[in-house]
């Protein structure tokens, strides 16, 4: 088992202590942070992401608490021993460049290593190489102004770059740059992450770049207020299986970083249900798809605020459609019902393999759900499908591709519309399934 290379215990940061600007800028933040993780603290402006990010770098003591990093307490260091910290374990990289405008690219790219007391030959061919590696190569004798901001963000990731730092930490480092010239310097560091295996810390406002991340650690109000981790990604910290589940979850929950949970649950079921709708009828939509799944109102009462009119608040949808979406929210909420109860027991340890009695009533939920005629292979196939994508054992994608890949090459041979259609219904009734209540996040 990997050790976290950064070990965050219960900080606060308090500034401006006993004076009447005091300020909890982090309030009991934990998290750890593994070698070669890209993480990204995500939040709005001024939630206290940076505060983070600069008690890592070692310039900003926890008021409580304690930070670790590679198993030592930075701030127990000797001054002497905080340079090292600085250039070797850690190096930065900030929105505004901090590059001295009377020396050139060459020599600011190359400077932390003079305090490492590297001789001017060998800095000279490591700078060198590290603007050619980040395509400025041939701007080293220039002065910052001359280049571009692009330009000049790549030279402060050389920069920081330059002692072959552990990890590296970088606060907002495209929040001024043009967006082509973002995506380069995006894609840098994800290169750095994947090739160099070097640990990220980024600070972002910018939900677009969330999918770089392994983890992606939502900061508001000086709290953690959730972690998540990134489907996409194969993750290098140990995560709970439940965690990873649910990719629409997840991807809604990228679009939408604010909502909770349950919010998410109910934009999950509004995606599905309508097509053509006026945005009022969505947002009513929303409203009374809430009430259902919190339990407060029944099927036939759901038909009624679909169809009543507008006047009454209603949404006017036409009968045959509110009709389908009532029972197809009914039926959906009442099989997630079994989910949620096998996700109780798999947690609990407590499950029975695939011939489980709640993994052969989904089956029997998908085939009734899809008229599905079965023989017995195909029907054992989906069986062991469910199973494995409800316990966390294939990502979506793998359930989907099981069911449309052909019968001899051991998948179940449906279209693959009809295998999208399934796959489809049946992430539906995971995410309904899912517990969020009374969990915190
Ligand atoms: P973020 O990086 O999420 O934008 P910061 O960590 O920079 O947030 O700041 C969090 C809060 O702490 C902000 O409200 C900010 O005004 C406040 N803050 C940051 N630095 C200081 C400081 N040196 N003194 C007092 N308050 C500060």
């Amino acid at each position: 088992m990997i050790e976290p290379i950064i070990k965050i215990k219960d900080v606060s940061i308090v500034y401006n202590i006993g004076k009447e600007n005091e300020f909890h800028a982090s309030d009991h933040v934990n998290m750890e942070i593994y070698p070669g993780e890209y993480i990204i603290f995500f939040g709005p402006s001024g939630c206290g992401k940076s505060t983070i990010l600069y008690c890592v770098l070692g310039v900003l003591p926890p008021t409580s608490g304690q930070i670790l990093v590679k198993g030592e307490n930075p701030y127990a260091y000797s001054a002497q021993e905080m340079v090292r910290y600085q250039t070797k374990v850690i190096g930065i990289m900030y929105q505004a460049f901090y590059l001295i405008p009377s020396l050139t690219i060459m020599d600011n790219v190359t400077l932390p290593m003079i305090f490492e007391g590297i001789p001017p030959n060998e800095r000279k061919i490591r700078g060198q190489a590290l603007l050619n590696r980040f395509g400025i190569g041939q701007h080293g004798h220039k002065l910052p102004d001359a280049l571009s901001g692009g330009q000049i963000q790549r030279v402060s990731v050389a920069r920081s770059f330059i002692n072959d730092p552990q990890i590296i930490l970088a606060d907002e480092p495209v929040g001024n740059l043009d967006s082509k010239s973002a995506d380069q310097v995006m894609d840098t560091l994800d290169e750095i992450n994947r090739v160099d295996k070097k640990t990220i810390i980024l600070v972002t406002h910018d939900a677009k770049y969330l999918p770089y991340a392994h983890r992606v650690i939502y900061v508001r109000d000086g709290k953690v207020a959730r972690i998540v981790p990134n489907p996409e990604k194969k993750q290098i910290a140990h995560v709970d299986k439940q965690k990873t589940l649910v990719t629409e979850m997840e991807q809604l929950a990228k679009v939408h970083p604010y909502l909770s949970p349950s919010e998410l649950k109910v934009k999950s079921m509004i995606n599905y249900l309508t097509q053509d709708f006026t945005l009022e009828q969505l947002g009513g939509l929303e409203k009374y798809s809430k009430l259902m799944i919190d339990g407060k109102i029944t099927k036939d009462r759901f038909y009624e605020l679909l169809t009543a009119s507008f006047e009454s608040g209603g949404l006017e949808i036409r009968p045959s459609v509110a009709r389908e979406m009532a029972e197809k929210t009914d039926r959906v909420l009442m099989q997630a019902k079994d989910v949620g109860r096998y996700r109780r027991r798999l947690e609990r340890n407590n499950f029975f393999g695939t011939e489980n009695k709640l993994i052969i009533k989904l089956l029997g939920y998908v085939m009734a759900e899809f008229e599905l005629q079965l023989d017995g292979l195909i029907k054992k196939r989906l069986k062991d499908l469910i199973y494995d994508r409800i316990s966390g054992l294939h990502k979506k994608a793998t359930f989907l591709k099981k069911l449309y890949l052909p019968r001899e090459e051991g998948g179940l041979g449906f279209s693959k519309e009809r295998a999208s259609q399934i796959t489809q219904y049946f992430e539906k009734l995971l995410i309904q399934g899912i517990e969020t209540e009374g969990k915190g996040h």
